[in-house]
């Protein structure tokens, strides 16, 4: 039986989502893979498919509203939203502080889920909690599409992601593909890289 994480991880691949190469990572931390989860909402169809899943994995989630911070969960939000027939709403940095703006607000006793495309240490999305928490709301969950925490997320609240990708990362004084040369690539940086394209 094939699982929703590997139905997700086709799909990733299907859309060039997964890249081998040689990435500077945001941490500065170097990889062999990377993950442009962006790509996977280029393609609204397959996006939708995934929130499927997604709404498969919650099953009976009692949650009354989406909400997701800019940019990264905006339109996973938007999809799980659509799937699971709830409201969705995102909030977005002003002066550093994730806010709620454009009418949007999360009511009293909503029970909220959080999203983000991809959790790598979490940090964006569970600065949505006290959000949450100063309107009277309580968080329902997190959904992700990827986990890439290697296990090292775990928000005290549940948190559910379609599939588990673990990469090696090196520093770059022990890198093996800095020791062997090949050129570096910032793939959240760089603007119109391909799957593929040669720098
Ligand atoms: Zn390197």
């Amino acid at each position: 039986m094939t699982t929703i994480a590997e139905h997700t991880r086709e799909l990733l691949a299907e859309v060039g989502a997964l890249r081998e190469g040689h990435f500077v990572l945001s941490s500065g931390l170097h990889s062999d893979r990377y993950c442009q989860c962006a790509k996977l909402f280029e393609h609204p169809e397959l996006a939708a498919r995934a929130a499927s899943y997604a709404k498969e994995l919650l099953g009976d989630h009692g949650a009354d509203l989406v909400a997701a911070p800019a940019l990264g969960g905006v339109l996973w939000g938007y999809e799980l939203a659509r799937a699971l027939g709830l409201p969705s709403v995102f909030a977005e940095r002003n002066e550093g502080v994730f806010t709620l703006r454009r009418g949007f607000a999360i009511l009293r006793e909503q029970r909220v889920l959080l999203t983000e495309d991809v959790v790598t240490t979490g940090g964006s999305v569970m600065e949505l909690v006290p959000l949450v928490e100063q309107a009277g709301a309580t968080v329902a969950g997190i959904v992700s599409v990827v986990d890439r925490s290697n296990g090292a997320f775990s928000p005290g609240v549940p948190f559910h992601a379609l599939t588990t990708l673990e990469f090696n990362s090196y520093g770059s004084a022990d890198c093996p593909m800095c020791a062997a040369g090949v050129p570096t690539d910032k793939p959240g940086s760089r603007p119109g890289s391909r799957p593929g394209a040669t720098p």
